[in-house]
């Protein structure tokens, strides 16, 4: 028998966080993906690489096309250039295209996701493409979704019922017709209640009009939400009567009724939320300090400055010295990376036996932790300094000897400080970092964000060789004093210091100073 599936998986209103871990799992097993214009690239992303995908984006003229320039990374299938030539304009696919192209997937593949914004039988024209996968013999499944008629109005603080104020709620779609004949508003408006409108912002003038015309009175409060759950969330509050004259980005929720009154603003309130802010940490350490910085409601632009590569021997000496790891009394780690480094080359672990761990800060003492091992000893400053000092006050034999795995490049201090009092100091050579690539497109976003972060000095040198200093948005952060004073030496005025040179730490200090100025200092206009 055969395995294959066609799986209609609803994506959730935006937020890439509120998709259901179902569709998660699904995505991760999908040989290919199909996917719609509103659905959000992290949640696509979730998709293995080999994944076969296709934009059948729709447009909001009630059109499906191919988006140019956000076009899917990876479109192989000749199916897709056949389905465009089908379509009534240049580029175009229609809804009997998208079901062909399922069932013709559905004969190459095992595991086919046919992902929709939100619910995928809400307005989502997923009952359509389930009756042509049942027609064509394809078994399907269906993934419902966080539909955005409940969760946009939920993120801009709003219940669509609440006890004695509204018990029902009316999902419609805000076309004039709904294909199968008038939508009636006038009957709508006599509906006690909420009236939650979708794809309705071409007509809403009309809608406002018809909706009063059938007796709901001027006054009545409306809330609309554009781009809702996602960063950049904009939502206005207004009265029926002024909806038709209300500027409103699209897409957006449109919520008509009593309810519309609450401003249980919670998402909007987050101390990030309305910031733009860059991550420069290489790629592969980036994902910590972005969800810390979406969690407090930040739009996170990441631009990798830095990306690690081996050291200059191929690692050679780094091994050499792992060999010999028990003759040493400490080994000091500046980083998570050279923690990591040395580790995976130390033939057993027990070569370590009673060899001292010295981490300068928390990232690096949670790099030991993974490997199951702790620092003897962590300076009350996460600086070069703070650690020499620290470890020369320690009573113990004279002349210790140290192994020092460092990054290319890294300050001489802590070895210097080390050898003036006494103790043999072996630096190696763990990793070399190099430049990133600046790519221009990240560039104009970049210039328009409110905040940078910067982890290391070198973050700071690199993001000016790639960017400029003309790029670097208003508000710098920096983990620490060292990584200021870089950024201050490179001509930048730095707002945010960390009390804690850790990611944590930058984060809440980040956070403080956004509470302190309440206001983002530029406009977030990148998005
Ligand atoms: N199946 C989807 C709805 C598809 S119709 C669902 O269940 O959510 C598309 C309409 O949904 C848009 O025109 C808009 O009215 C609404 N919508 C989708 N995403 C939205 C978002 N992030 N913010 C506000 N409205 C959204």
């Amino acid at each position: 028998m055969s395995k294959t599936r066609v799986f209609l998986v609803g994506a959730g209103p935006g937020d890439p966080r509120l998709i259901t871990v179902r569709a998660a799992e699904l995505l991760r097993k999908a040989d290919a993906v199909v996917y719609d214009r509103l659905v959000d690239k992290r949640v696509i992303d979730l998709a293995s690489e080999l994944a076969e995908r296709f934009d059948v984006g729709k447009h909001p003229r009630g059109q499906f096309f191919f988006e140019e320039g956000v076009s899917p990374r990876r479109i192989k299938s000749d199916a897709t250039d056949e389905l465009s030539k089908r379509g009534s304009s240049r580029g175009s696919i229609d809804q009997a295209a998208i079901n062909d192209l399922l069932i013709e997937l559905a004969s190459r593949y095992e595991c086919v996701v046919r992902l929709k914004g939100g619910d995928p039988f809400v307005f989502g024209r997923g009952g359509e493409e389930a009756l042509a996968l049942l027609k064509a013999g394809v078994p399907f499944e269906v993934v419902p979704g966080i539909t955005s008629a409940v969760a946009v109005p939920c993120y801009a603080g709003v219940p669509v019922t609440h006890r004695g104020i509204s018990s029902c709620v009316t999902v419609v779609a805000g076309h004039l017709d709904s294909g199968g004949g008038q939508v009636e508003w006038e009957e709508i408006a006599k509906l006690s209640g909420t009236i939650v409108i979708l794809m309705g912002v071409a007509h809403r003038a009309e809608i406002a009009d018809r909706l009063m015309r059938g007796g709901l009175s001027g006054d009545t409060a409306v809330l609309a939400v554009s781009q809702g759950t996602l960063p950049y969330q904009r939502s206005v509050r207004m009265k029926l009567r002024d909806l038709g004259r209300t500027e409103l980005g699209s897409p957006a929720t449109i919520v008509v009724g009593s309810v519309a009154e609450f401003n249980l603003s919670w998402f909007e309130r987050l101390p990030l939320f309305g910031w733009t802010v860059v991550v420069t940490r290489a790629s592969e350490k980036a994902s910590g300090l972005t969800a810390m910085l979406e969690e407090h409601g930040a739009f996170v632009l990441e631009a990798p400055v830095i990306k690690k590569v081996p050291a200059r021997d191929g690692g050679k000496s780094l091994k050499e010295a792992a060999q010999r790891l028990r003759e040493y009394d400490w080994v000091v780690f500046t980083s998570p990376n050279s923690v990591d480094e040395l580790l995976s080359v130390v033939p057993d672990l027990r070569y370590l036996g009673a060899v001292k761990i010295a981490a300068i800060g928390q990232g690096t003492e949670s790099a030991l932790n993974n490997w199951h091992l702790k620092a003897d000893l962590l300076p009350h400053e996460a600086v070069a300094e703070s650690l020499a000092t620290a470890l020369i006050n320690l009573s113990g034999p004279a002349g210790p000897r140290v192994l020092f795995p460092k990054a290319a490049g890294a300050r001489e201090v802590l070895g210097n400080l080390l050898r003036e009092s006494g103790w043999q100091v072996d630096e190696v050579e763990a990793y070399r970092t190099e430049v990133g690539e600046a790519d221009p497109t990240m560039a104009e976003a970049i210039s328009k964000a409110n905040a940078i972060t910067f982890t290391s000095s070198s973050t700071v040198t690199n993001f000016v060789k790639l960017f400029g200093k003309r790029t670097v948005p208003p508000v710098v952060a920096c983990i620490g004093p060292v990584t200021a004073q870089t950024a201050a030496s490179e001509g930048l005025q730095v707002s945010v210091v960390a009390s804690q040179h850790s990611l944590e730490g930058l984060v809440d200090s980040l956070v403080e100073y956004a509470i302190s100025v309440s206001t983002p200092p530029l406009d977030g206009s990148s998005v």
